[in-house]
């Protein structure tokens, strides 16, 4: 009885969370993928394993993006793509070259595996956050990486650097240039589009999570030729991702167009959001082509935090590397339902008013 008595409470104390803080997708898979999973649930054996190739999704993966099979890697996620990248390609005592900030992922599988980290800044000058293309060039050269990761769009500024300067550091690279496009659906274009073979050292980095929605399946695909997979392959466990979510990602691929069609809804409440909050005093919000946001405020950060609390809006505090240098709190918002953003909109002014 208790039980049920608190009930309503928290169904109610849940629905009015804005979580904005995991860069998810806010909608549900449509119905009738819905019921595809529901029936492939009753068909799989679980008794069984998973097969070790994951055949079937690495075929519809391969119609979908036209790559050959052979060419595609799935994963648990793309974290577990990103560790088996740097356990693949960095030796001991190798290099890893990412953008700061960039995804916390990173850094965290560097500090798991130990391996050591160069990192090339983002700058903030008039108004916007950049990448100063001649440093990344110099520190390519100086520190000779192993791996180069760049996440396009980049997590947490939403930022997607120009895919000729992508294609000028697989060319200068001697090491394998890992592009990380789990947001690339939300705009931006992506590797694929850079005319020619894809080069032989790129590795091309996708997940289901964002675009797809289906963030708690845990599956991640990436793309290279043969040579590269093979390495990886060596190292892969070979039941990495399970019966259901294989099973589950094929059936979603045939669900692209409803993905497109919430991706365009997804993108233009953001490009509103980025509008309204530049009209706040205090606010900045920056251009994002993936489905986040980042904010600037000279508002303290325990300020915000209270009350976004208020309002029952859960954002993220990114780790912003050289960026955390400036005055005031840096705030990364996932683009949720209109009514959650309205709801961020409401805390935003709540704070505006109090400047
Ligand atoms: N890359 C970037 C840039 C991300 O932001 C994330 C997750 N937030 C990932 C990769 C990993 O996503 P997943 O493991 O869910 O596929």
């Amino acid at each position: 009885m208790r039980v049920l008595s608190k009930m309503p409470y928290e169904l109610s104390s849940i629905s009015q969370e804005a979580r904005l803080d995991k860069n998810e997708n806010p909608y549900d898979p449509p119905p009738g993928m819905t019921e595809e999973l529901r029936m492939a649930l009753s068909s799989i054996k679980l008794n069984r394993y998973p097969d070790q190739e994951a055949t079937a999704l690495r075929r519809a993966l391969s119609d979908h993006s036209g790559f050959p099979a052979d060419w595609i890697t799935v994963g648990n996620g793309g974290d577990e793509l990103i560790s088996y990248l740097m356990t693949a390609f960095i030796p001991p005592g190798g290099c890893l070259m990412t953008l700061s900030p960039s995804f916390s992922g990173y850094k965290h599988q560097s500090r798991a595996l130990g391996v050591r980290t160069s990192e090339v800044p983002l700058e903030y000058r008039g108004g916007s956050i950049f990448l100063d293309r001649e440093k990344l060039i110099d520190r390519l050269a100086a520190s000779s990486p192993d791996l180069v990761i760049i996440d396009r769009p980049n997590n947490p500024t939403g930022l997607s650097l120009p895919l000729d300067l992508l294609k000028e550091i697989a060319s200068l690279t001697r090491g394998i240039l890992a592009v990380d496009e789990a947001y690339v659906e939300f705009g931006g274009g992506s590797f694929f589009d850079v005319p020619g073979e894809l080069p032989g050292n790129v590795f091309v980095l996708r997940t289901f999570s964002k675009a797809w929605g289906l963030a708690g399946l845990r599956v991640g695909w990436g793309v290279c030729r043969p040579a590269v997979r093979e390495k990886i392959e060596r190292i892969r466990a070979p039941f990495n991702v399970g019966v259901f979510p294989q099973e589950a990602a094929r059936i979603a691929l045939g669900y692209s167009e409803w993905m497109r069609a919430r991706v365009g809804r997804i993108s233009y409440t953001r490009d509103r959001f980025v509008e309204e909050v530049n009209r706040l005093p205090g606010w900045k919000a920056f251009p994002s082509s993936a489905n986040f946001v980042l904010l600037h405020s000279l508002n303290p950060k325990e300020l915000i935090l209270k009350t976004f609390r208020h309002r029952g809006v859960h954002a993220r505090f990114p780790a912003m590397g050289p960026l955390s240098e400036m005055s005031g709190a840096w705030v990364r918002v996932g683009i949720g339902l209109e009514e959650e953003m309205g709801r961020v909109l409401e805390a935003l002014k709540d704070l505006s008013a109090g400047a």
